[in-house]
């Protein structure tokens, strides 16, 4: 564990904690990707940062806090498919449908575990997609129309996030053992106290079992 590299892409409400919980973890090397600076209307569910971070990069003090390495810039398709590649396992702790889907294919296409991680209101998902599928696109095939950039619309229940973040970890680290169990979907509702558990499907003529020929393929 020592030894191995996780990528976060998120500095906020979840992929902060995430990169905590995964340092003390004992997890060798962390980078954190984030684009964006702290605010405060969301401190309260962030709980790495002060009041003195407000206007810092969220990437730079969530790395310094945790002994990360910090990428202060916004993941796309181009820097992107190197990142991945440098690290044994990817978490997505982001709330853009664009990235997650960008985190899908990547991930995919770099036969690297990737873990997303969502939360809104009292409610949060935890998807890991192994190498080879089932992944995101099983799911859900396309992503939808508009970046509903969800958790500013409808908020986020600070204890849904510190619940989705230890799960995402938990998952992050049984991809870096090796456990060989399908991708699955962990749902989790603070309101109720329900965790529950479903293993994916893989959609037919999905791009997952595409990646996975090409990835078996002889040089
Ligand atoms: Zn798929």
């Amino acid at each position: 564990m020592e030894h191995a590299a996780v990528l976060i892409v998120g500095a906020g409400g979840l992929g902060a904690p995430v990169a905590h919980i995964l340092q003390r973890a004992g997890v060798g090397s962390l980078t954190l990707v984030d684009p964006d600076r702290v605010e405060e209307e969301n401190l309260h569910r962030q709980i790495l940062y002060r009041d003195a971070d407000i206007g810092r990069p969220k990437a730079e003090v969530a790395a310094s806090r945790v002994g990360a390495q910090a990428q202060v810039m916004r993941l796309d398709e181009h820097n992107g498919p190197e990142l991945v590649r440098r690290h044994a396992c990817v978490v997505d702790g982001t709330d853009s449908f664009r990235m997650k889907f960008l985190l899908n294919d990547l991930c995919l296409e770099a036969g690297v575990p990737l873990v997303h991680a969502a939360a809104a209101r009292f409610q949060g998902q935890v998807l890991l997609v192994r190498p080879g599928g089932p992944c995101l696109r099983c799911l859900l095939p396309e992503p939808p129309d508009a970046d509903t950039d969800e958790c500013s619309r409808t908020g986020i229940f600070g204890p849904a996030a510190g619940a989705v973040a230890a799960l995402a970890a938990a998952e992050a680290l049984r991809a870096l053992q090796g456990v060989s169990e399908p991708s699955q979907l962990l749902l989790v509702h603070l309101g109720t106290g329900r965790l529950d558990r479903t293993r994916l499907r893989a959609l037919p003529g999905c791009r997952c079992a595409a990646a996975t020929d090409a990835l078996r393929a002889p040089a």
